[in-house]
């Protein structure tokens, strides 16, 4: 016997129907996909797909060396040219790089994109937490006016609703930009020094790389002191104000709820002024509550050496939508239009052939390629939950005729073998 090779910790096979264990069925993942896709196209947004592997130099310098992501957790390594490459561990970058590349700007004033697909990040695991990581993102590059920061939130809020996870809220933050946010810097540095031996080991290190971050940390000592910590709000200069005033307007205008929360200041270097998440009131995710969030990240396309050009986005998790679909107990996949029987031996091409032409005329058709004898395909047919069964015999072949039963309450309808499309689609349901 070979010794079996199961898959990489941390990243998962994702099944249809109930096979998958603790993932969602592949069926919910369809679902919010389509959904995703149907909703941004009426938002004006294109679909971009980029490769999962991107040059390592491309994440450092957008992400930040000082970062965890990039500092802890990038799947990183030499390719058999001597090259340092990467898995892509968000989606901001790969956009922004093929933005850049493909000189967009050129072509088009105002661009607008979205991602669905997996990220890689070397984390500690927890519930919808995983090292491959899926995400669906957005990014808008060219406007740097409120409205644009506005609606990408509306596009999430109306991507929740219409997945019927009604749970959710926004919380919305600003973090300033180079001309006020060091004044807040200075202060929040000075106010964390001051209470240093109270932060966690993580956020002493933060304090002297990242001391934002400790802000959101979730550790219970250092969530006290942050309690009494300088507020960036109160630090916004003119211009920010004005364009995290504007922000609010036009949620209201929208009729968008939002709480206003100085803490959201994500995880990643390159944000200005505009920060949000969306943070789920959900028991199934546990601590990990955060389903997604953006910002505005008006420096990076020149700091990545493309045009000086605004833009903003958003990530959201796809593996923790899809965990709360799957709690809230509805269904995605549905169950065959039909199961054809074979009743005798002579039959089964008769019946393999039926199958397939119902197929071409667009039912959802079950046939047992193992064929066997017609309880045992009866079986079969009661697990697929199948609406309809049609035994298929000479009977049936010689008359042209046969009986669809319904599963549901055993009905017989008598049918032209010819004409059952039309029969299991105008018949009502039981
Ligand atoms: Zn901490
Ligand atoms: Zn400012």
């Amino acid at each position: 016997m070979s010794q079996k090779i199961n898959g990489v910790k941390g990243m998962n096979d994702l099944l249809p129907g109930e096979l998958g264990g603790d993932m969602a069925p592949v069926e919910v993942w369809q679902h919010v996909e389509r959904t995703t896709r149907e909703l941004f196209a009426r938002f004006g947004y294109g679909e971009i797909r980029t490769p999962m592997v991107e040059d390592t130099a491309l994440f450092v310098r957008s992400v930040g060396e000082e970062t965890d992501i990039v500092g802890k957790e990038m799947y990183t390594f030499e390719d058999k040219g001597g090259r340092s490459l990467s898995l892509r561990p968000e989606g901001t970058a790969p956009a922004v790089r093929a933005f850049i590349e493909h000189s967009v700007a050129n072509q088009e004033p105002l661009t607008r994109w979205y991602y669905i697909g997996p990220m890689f990040r070397y984390e500690r695991m927890k519930t919808g937490r995983y090292r491959q990581f899926f995400q669906i993102g957005a990014e808008a590059i060219g406007s740097r006016e409120a409205a644009q920061d506005v609606e990408l939130m509306d596009m999430v809020v109306q991507l929740l609703e219409a997945l019927g996870l009604k749970e959710v809220s926004l919380n919305l933050n600003s973090l300033g930009d180079d001309a006020c946010r060091p004044a807040y810097h200075q202060k929040l540095v000075e106010y964390l020094t001051a209470h240093r031996e109270e932060l966690c080991g993580d956020c002493q290190r933060r304090l002297e790389t990242n001391p934002m971050r400790v802000l959101d940390c979730k550790n219970e000592k250092c969530q006290a002191v942050v309690q009494a910590a300088p507020n960036i709000l109160q630090f916004l200069c003119e211009p920010c104000k004005a364009h995290f005033d504007e922000v609010k307007r036009k949620l209201d205008a929208l009729g968008v709820k939002y709480v206003v929360n100085p803490k959201i200041v994500r995880g990643l270097d390159y944000y200005t002024r505009t920060t949000f998440e969306f943070i789920a009131a959900h028991p199934a995710l546990g601590t990990a509550s955060t389903v997604g969030g953006g910002g505005r990240y008006d420096k990076l396309l020149k700091g990545l050496g493309g045009p000086d050009l605004p833009a903003v986005g958003f990530g959201l998790g796809l593996d923790r939508l899809t965990l709360l679909l799957k709690e809230s107990g509805q269904k995605f996949s549905t169950p065959p239009d039909v199961f054809i029987a074979v009743a005798d031996e002579g039959s089964g091409d008769a019946a393999f052939a039926l199958a397939s032409k119902l197929r071409r005329e667009g039912l959802k058709v079950e046939f047992d390629t193992r064929g066997g004898s017609l309880k045992s395909q009866m079986k079969r047919a009661d697990k697929t939950k199948a609406r309809y069964t049609l035994v298929l015999g000479q009977a049936e072949r010689e008359s042209g005729k046969g009986q669809l039963k319904r599963m549901a309450d055993g009905q017989q309808f008598p049918v032209a073998l010819s004409e059952i499309v039309q029969t299991v689609r105008s018949a009502p349901p039981a």
